[in-house]
C-alpha cells in the first residue's frame, strides 16, 4: 500500500485526538494507493478495546468512494496502549480480505508505530506501508 506523508500524519494526529479510545477509518484509492482519508465514529461498545464502524455512516463514506471511482483500499484503527498488530479480536472480526488493515500504535506516546496487514480466514500477513512525499 502507498500513501503519501501527510496521510500518515493526519492517521498518527486522529488516532492522537482520540485516545485513550480507539479511533477508526477508512483509506480510499486504487491500485494500492490511497488517495483520501476518511474518519469514521468508534461506535464500539468497549471503544478502549476494539473498533466497530457505524454502519449508515460505513454506507455513506463508501458511497462517496464509489462516486470518484475509487475502491477502499484500507481501514485503520489505532491502538492507544498495545502494539501494532492485529488483536485476536480485529482478527476475528476482519470482513474484507481485499482491504489493507492498517495499524498505529501510539503505546510509545514519543514514537507512534504504523504497520499494514491482511488478514483473511484467521491468518495475518504484513504488508508493506510505503510511504511517499
Ligand atoms: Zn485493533
Amino acid at each position: 500500500m502507498r500513501l503519501r506523508e501527510t496521510m500518515v500524519n493526519e492517521i498518527i494526529a486522529h488516532a492522537q485526538q482520540g485516545a485513550p479510545e480507539e479511533v477508526v477509518g477508512i483509506l480510499a484509492g486504487s491500485n494500492g494507493r490511497v488517495e483520501k482519508l476518511y474518519r469514521a465514529t468508534n461506535v464500539a461498545k468497549n471503544p478502549r478495546q476494539q473498533y466497530l464502524m457505524d454502519s449508515r455512516e460505513q454506507l455513506r463514506i463508501m458511497r462517496e468512494i464509489e462516486s470518484h471511482g475509487w475502491d477502499m483500499v484500507g481501514i485503520y484503527h489505532s491502538h492507544p496502549e498495545s502494539p501494532a498488530r492485529p488483536s485476536q479480536t480485529d482478527i476475528k472480526l476482519a470482513g474484507y480480505p481485499d482491504a489493507v488493515y492498517v495499524i498505529v500504535s501510539l503505546k510509545d506516546r514519543q514514537k507512534p508505530v504504523m504497520r499494514a496487514f491482511h488478514i483473511e480466514d484467521n491468518n495475518i500477513r504484513e504488508e508493506e506501508l510505503a510511504v511517499e512525499k
